[in-house]
């Protein structure tokens, strides 16, 4: 048995030192530094972690982790405030066989408008060009690319997909949800050649930011079989929760054999991942009154209401839990809908982003047991457009955090990197603060949505847990030994304090993972 003792640590909610023992990856005692005898516990490794603070380490319910990595080396376009300087980020990647850039808004530019394939040919009309909108809902391609992919004016919409066309008819490069190529590229042998690379420095980055447990959310075989290469060859150091797309559906035998295999894992094959709708920001979530600066638009629907019963039933029976990502009123409506007859409770099912929710949603959501999945710091993206696509009225029930809550209805905190950063701090100050990272008032909307630094940490640290399966989150006799520590205690600083926070440790299963310091 493997057995490594913890000496000489506060907590945060409690006065005085502590010390804890933990037994092959689990803590086993944790007691009063006095109460502990040291002399008398054989172990393996002792940490003295010198009076700083011991915490749960983080989870992340919601990310991208393998198109994060993917997009490790694709061209960031998340800083740029024009048309020309996104074109000129491009054109300086152009010895590059196929040139892919991410994390745009257009929203931010100064021409206020999307890209359309005459932008981007200018940049190249001889390497395609692939660029995506940081909500990973909508992008653009240039000319080249569009012919790769053989669209024309004759292409027919994919169902739940949207082409977008000039006025003559002829696609002007942007792609919507279901249109969009990002699976097809991510299969791509070149670029999963430099996934490994980049896996290791993303996993660096998460580890260091406190995230011991984080999840990949509609991914396919492949993309588990990587995980599972990672894992086999000693170089995964984190548990990865996979979500598998719909098409795996097809082989339910190997999601039945995958699944058998978490017991001793640090991938965890947990359920199947389901989109409904699109994005506020793509104007793409399903709504029941038109968008209100685009009033002949309520949105994509990406699974009929029938068609979304028929997988929910068939993802319950194989037990897998469900991920629904819903965003619009009439996407999470539907979405409740289906889940009123499967095994919610048991299984944990949950609900993705919740962006517009009425109280009748919040009824059925608290009445069926059903986990909200929420993502705080997308109020700083989207509060400074929101209330123009949704109107002034509906924009008052848009977004909510504190609401579900106060509910009595459990909240999974998470980043949808690389929708956002998956940066912990970053996540607890919008969470908490009334103030966006330049000091400027957020709307009454958003600010009354905030929650306090406690209940900050309970979402992003044992409730996100909880929704993964996992028995962690708190420092407790029978949880996963997951452990950060901080210098300093993050209930007794400001918001700005918080905010640069720095990790000095992470530990997993008791392990030492990641150090600022000398080990000690
Ligand atoms: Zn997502």
């Amino acid at each position: 048995m493997k057995r490594n003792l913890f000496t000489n640590f506060k907590q945060i909610d409690k006065k005085g030192l502590w010390s804890l023992v933990v037994e092959d990856g689990m803590i086993r005692v944790v007691e009063g530094q006095s109460e502990l005898n040291i002399s008398n516990q054989s172990s393996s490794n002792v940490y003295d972690l010198h009076g700083n603070y011991l915490l749960p380490s983080f989870t992340d319910a919601h990310m991208h982790l393998s198109l994060y990595a993917t997009l490790f080396s694709a061209v960031d376009l998340r800083e740029c405030s024009s048309m020309k300087a996104l074109q000129d980020k491009l054109r300086a990647e152009k010895n590059r066989e196929v040139i892919i850039g991410w994390g745009f808004d257009h929203e931010k530019f100064q021409e206020e408008r999307m890209p359309t394939r005459i932008d981007l040919d200018s940049v190249s009309s001889e390497i395609p060009i692939f660029i995506l909108r940081f909500d990973e809902h909508i992008g653009v391609v240039n000319s080249e690319f569009l012919r790769r992919l053989k669209i024309d004016r004759n292409t027919k919409e994919p169902e739940g997909g949207k082409i977008g066309r000039f006025s003559d008819g002829l696609p002007n490069g942007i792609l919507v949800d279901n249109a969009l190529p990002t699976q097809k590229l991510l299969n791509n042998p070149r670029i999963k050649d430099s996934m490994l690379n980049n896996f290791l420095e993303v996993q660096k980055e998460l580890l260091s930011k406190g995230l011991t447990s984080v999840s990949d959310m509609g991914i396919d075989f492949d993309t588990l079989d990587f995980y599972r290469q990672m894992e086999i060859k000693g170089y995964l150091k984190m548990r990865v929760h996979i979500y598998l797309d719909e098409k795996c559906l097809a082989d339910k035998n190997r999601i039945k054999t995958e699944m058998q295999r978490n017991v001793q894992s640090l991938v965890q094959v947990r359920g199947l991942k389901l989109f409904v709708d699109g994005s506020f920001g793509a104007s793409s979530g399903a709504l029941y009154e038109p968008y209100a600066d685009d009033p002949e638009n309520k949105g994509i629907l990406r699974i009929q209401p029938d068609r979304l019963k028929h997988l929910t039933r068939l993802a319950d029976e194989l037990g897998m839990q469900l991920s629904i990502h819903a965003i619009g009123d009439k996407a999470l409506t539907y979405t409740l809908d289906a889940l009123t007859e499967t095994r919610n409770e048991l299984l944990r099912h949950r609900i993705e982003h919740l962006q517009l929710v009425n109280e009748e949603h919040l009824d059925k959501l608290k009445q069926l047991g059903v986990i909200a999945v929420i993502q705080p710091v997308f109020v700083a993206t989207d509060s400074p457009w929101a209330e123009k696509r949704l109107g002034s009225e509906r924009v008052q029930q848009s977004y909510p955090l504190k609401r579900i809550i106060d509910k009595g209805i459990r909240v999974a905190g998470s980043s949808d990197c690389p929708v956002t950063e998956a940066d912990p701090f970053l996540e607890l100050y919008f969470s908490v603060s009334h103030k966006n990272l330049k000091g400027k008032e957020m709307p009454d909307w958003v600010k009354r949505e905030r929650i306090g630094i406690k209940e900050a940490l309970k979402i992003f640290t044992k409730d996100a847990s909880y929704a993964l399966h996992e028995n962690k989150g708190k420092i407790e006799e029978g949880m996963l030994a997951d452990f950060i520590v901080l210098l300093e205690n993050p209930l007794q600083l400001t918001l700005e304090q918080i905010l640069s926070l720095r990790v000095l440790q992470t530990y997993l299963g008791g392990e030492l993972v990641v150090s600022k310091q000398p080990s000690p």
